[in-house]
């Protein structure tokens, strides 16, 4: 029998997300978004990097961040993911005054599957991700062999190269 034709906006793909935070009380910050992530619909958290205090990069004037990566399985399109990450961030008091100043907490999308999306309000993979320690250290402990659809490569090649520069 033939596949449904909505088959593949039902099939879940594995997608990663990138928590920050260097305001208010970070680590709680970022147990509360992972708390609201794992009670999406159409979501599964299937794992979570360990918490690591980064320095501030790009705009240094400000607090460390607590950073950290999380692996979902999950049937929501891109976009409804990404909606659903802006709230998370908006309950956690996330304000949208000072693009990469300080915050609560930020939820990035860095991979959707082998998706490749570009879209003015939706980048993936995320273009910054592999120039980022803070990114693909935690990415690398729980997904080494995730791989980027553009670079082609995985995660721990991305992390091996960025500390060779
Ligand atoms: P950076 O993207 O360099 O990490 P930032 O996280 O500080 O910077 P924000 O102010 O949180 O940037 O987001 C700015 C916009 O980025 C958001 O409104 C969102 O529409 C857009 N955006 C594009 N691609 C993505 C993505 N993959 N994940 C999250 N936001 C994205
Ligand atoms: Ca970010
Ligand atoms: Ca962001």
């Amino acid at each position: 029998m033939p596949p449904p034709s909505n088959a593949r906006s039902r099939r879940a793909v594995t997608a990663y997300v990138a928590l920050g935070a260097n305001l208010g009380d970070r680590r709680a910050n970022l147990e509360a978004a992972l708390g609201l992530l794992a009670e999406l619909p159409r979501l599964r958290l299937l794992r979570v990097s360990a918490f690591f205090d980064t320095a501030p990069v790009g705009k240094t004037d400000q607090p460390r961040f607590l950073n950290a990566v999380a692996r979902v399985e999950t049937g929501l399109p891109p976009r409804r993911l990404l909606r659903a990450l802006q709230i998370i961030e908006d309950r956690l008091g996330r304000r949208r005054d000072e693009h990469w100043g300080p915050r609560t907490l930020d939820l990035d999308l860095l991979l959707y599957g082998d998706r490749v999306v570009n879209e003015p309000d939706l980048v993936v993979p995320h273009p910054r991700m592999h120039e980022r320690a803070f990114v693909l250290e935690p990415l690398v402990q729980i997904a080494p062999d995730a791989r980027h659809p553009l670079l082609k490569t995985t995660a721990a090649e991305l992390l091996h190269r960025l500390q060779r520069r």
